[in-house]
């Protein structure tokens, strides 16, 4: 028997599906040239930041303390910053948030992590709605609890509300809503989250208990046209937001984000402080200091959505008239395509062949589906259709 933790080293050993595609992309193309693969693997923003990032950046480093620029802050994070999250998404989104309840973190993973830790007790349940982010799974089961998961309406991969209603238990201690999802791009709409808070609201009731509705949301600034994404504090009490600004300001190696306990969740202080709790345990604390001072001027920038509107558009539109089968992404930057055999591995190898790079999605939570992550260049959106068509056409024979 090793003498190291064995849960540990399964995680470690068995790397995720889509990382793997990553590097043999970066084979592929070292190989036969970077231009001749379509690698639609990783959800690496393909926008770059918005200009006041770059600037507020160049200003901070030129500033003559660069002491106190890198020094710890506080653990949750500075006043400033906090206020300034709080301002600003209070103004445009009505959230009600509140600076003292707000906690800085190393990115979504980060607030997860640390909001899952803080609510569950072992052999509890979260709810998370198919197809999901892989690495729910491993966050949830970090804290000891068991990942419950709601199969999606079929044609439009919202929310089954019955489907959801049949899986909550008197186990179930927390919901995740992720949306603009990762992989479908599918954007929940209003009518579906007011029947799920209903619910929500009926069962714990029911049970005596509290219900937390955990919101992820990396994707929430990256929405076409004039989709809106329901802020959840409006329609539901115990709300714990996990925001990043890897996708919202193209950041995702800086790793910043943050966690707001809603100031109208039952025991908030109690629940903010047990978010303290588990971030020291995991060794969350002060959030990388030059990104929180960063994002104290940032909070309001924007990145080019326009610019993933358009591939979407170019790929959404091809696909479809080529005969694939697949949901109109209303946000994010993935389109969630069914593979035309049932094995999706064995899909992806095929269109290995063709140099597109797809992501097989069995542990998405949903058999069949492949996700395509089209932040990429326009070019290699375009260049890639032929290889879609032969894709195709391989299956049509
Ligand atoms: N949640 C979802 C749905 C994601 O897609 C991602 C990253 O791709 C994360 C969380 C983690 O985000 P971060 O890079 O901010 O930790």
């Amino acid at each position: 028997m090793p003498f190291y933790n064995e849960k540990a080293y399964e995680l470690g050993s068995n790397r995720s599906i889509i990382r793997e595609i990553f590097e043999y992309g970066k084979k592929r193309k070292s190989e036969i040239g970077a231009d001749n693969v379509y690698d639609f693997s990783l959800g690496n923003p393909s926008v770059s930041p918005p200009e006041k990032v770059v600037s507020t950046l160049k200003t901070l480093l030129s500033r003559e303390d660069q002491t106190g620029l890198h020094g710890y802050t506080s653990a949750v994070g500075d006043l400033a910053t906090r206020k300034a999250v709080a301002e600003y998404t209070n103004k445009s989104c009505g959230a009600g948030l509140d600076p003292e309840l707000i906690y800085m973190t190393c990115g979504a993973a980060a607030s997860l992590t640390i909001s899952l830790k803080a609510v569950l007790k072992s052999g509890e349940e979260c709810v998370v709605f198919a197809p999901f982010f892989t690495e729910y799974k491993v966050f949830v089961e970090n804290a000891n609890a068991n990942l419950v998961v709601s199969l999606p309406e079929d044609k439009t991969l919202q929310i089954d509300i019955k489907d959801f209603e049949s899986r909550i238990t008197e186990k179930t201690r927390a919901v995740i809503v992720n949306s603009p999802n990762n992989p479908s791009g599918v954007v929940y709409r209003e009518d579906k989250i007011i029947a799920l808070c209903d619910i929500l609201r009926k069962k714990s009731k029911e049970y005596g208990s509290v219900i937390y509705l955990i919101t992820d949301e990396p994707y929430r600034e990256l929405v076409y046209g004039d989709v809106k994404v329901p802020y959840l504090t409006k329609y539901y009490d115990d709300v714990i937001v996990c925001y990043s600004y890897s996708k919202a300001l193209s950041l995702p190696g800086e790793r910043i984000g943050y966690i707001a306990v809603s100031p109208k969740t039952k025991d908030a202080k109690e629940v903010y402080d047990a978010i303290c709790g588990a971030g020291r345990s995991l060794g969350y604390v002060c959030a990388p200091s030059l990104f929180q001072k960063l994002i104290a001027t940032c909070a309001d920038a924007k990145v080019d959505v326009s610019v993933y509107r358009k591939n979407r558009d170019i790929l959404y539109d091809n696909l479809v008239a080529m005969g694939y089968d697949c949901v109109r992404p209303d946000g994010a930057f993935y389109l969630f395509v069914k593979a035309f055999e049932k094995d999706a591995v064995a899909f992806c190898e095929k269109a290995k062949k063709y140099e597109l790079l797809l992501v097989p999605c069995d542990n998405f939570g949903v058999n069949g589906y492949v996700r395509i992550a089209y932040c990429v260049d326009e070019k290699t959106i375009i260049n890639s259709l032929s290889a879609f068509r032969r894709l195709r056409e391989e299956y049509l024979k």
